[in-house]
């Protein structure tokens, strides 16, 4: 799943602001001395390079509905946003309603969203979550984290997107691919594990910016921040970001016109 921007991206908003912000450098040290990358100092920079550089992003996943949003964000589990967008009109005009998809059998969605990767699997879901809204919440999307992990399908990510784009909710933060490695080229983890992952951001991250953090960092990772091949020469947090597979390095180019100065 990705976040599309409403306005401008990286690349224009951080040419716009004209400078890196880099925060104080002395504020990400621990009282021994040591850098310490969840410092609240430099988590609040990023914070804040992230608000300034990508304002008023949204889910890139089209819908017009909770159902609609949910049945989206199942479907684009391996798969892109574009790839989703595509597939989704046919299947709403067939199936309108959660009613409407749990008369169907799984075999019956198939052709609709192969396309998408997983189609047998996400068929599956897709009617037994049908069911299960019709059945039990009276054709409703729930509104919570608990009773949405009830959903056939439906785990903690696609909870927090139904949750956080749909009803406003914070309840946790989105933990894609794009967050996932993010998160740990800035530090924010040392986690692989999704679950993982986000419980720690949990706690450094102000449960105010759950929701916003989220579609950041996800439109980011579409931009700029990149599984290969970063833009990290364009990224307005190179300054305060040591991953190893950093493709631009303005520390490391310093030193070097330092040497050939000497
Ligand atoms: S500097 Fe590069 S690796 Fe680090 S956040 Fe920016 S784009 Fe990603």
């Amino acid at each position: 799943m990705a976040m599309q921007a409403k306005k401008s991206a990286g690349t224009k908003a951080a040419k716009k602001s004209g400078k890196r912000l880099t925060g104080d450098p002395a504020a990400v040290k621990s009282s021994r001395g040591k850098f310490n990358p969840l410092a609240p100092e430099r988590v609040s920079a990023i914070l804040e390079i992230l608000e300034r550089t990508y304002p008023g992003v949204r889910c890139a996943l089209h819908h017009e509905n909770a159902w609609q949003l949910l049945v989206a964000t199942i479907l684009s589990a391996q798969c892109t946003d574009v790839r989703v967008n595509l597939v989704t009109p046919a299947l709403f005009k067939k199936y309108p309603t959660p009613e409407a998809l749990a008369k169907a059998e799984p075999v019956e969605l198939e052709p609709l969203i192969r396309s998408t990767g997983f189609f047998r699997n996400k068929a599956k879901s897709l009617v037994g979550a049908a069911r299960k809204v019709v059945q039990d919440f009276d054709g409703q999307v729930p509104e919570t984290m608990e009773e949405l992990l009830l959903l056939p399908g439906v785990a903690r990510k696609t909870a927090n997107v139904v949750l956080g784009s749909w009803f406003g909710r914070g309840d946790g933060i989105v933990v894609d691919t794009h967050v996932h490695r993010i998160s740990r080229r800035l530090e924010l983890t040392a986690s692989d594990d999704p679950s993982q992952i986000e419980r720690e951001l949990m706690k450094v991250i102000p449960q105010a910016r759950w929701i916003d953090f989220a579609h950041e960092v996800i439109h980011h990772g579409r931009v700029l921040c990149m599984a290969r091949a970063p833009k990290c020469v364009e990224c307005p947090l190179e300054t305060l970001c040591h991953a190893a597979d950093k493709t631009w390095s303005t520390v490391e180019q310093h030193k070097l016109a330092k040497g050939k100065k000497i």
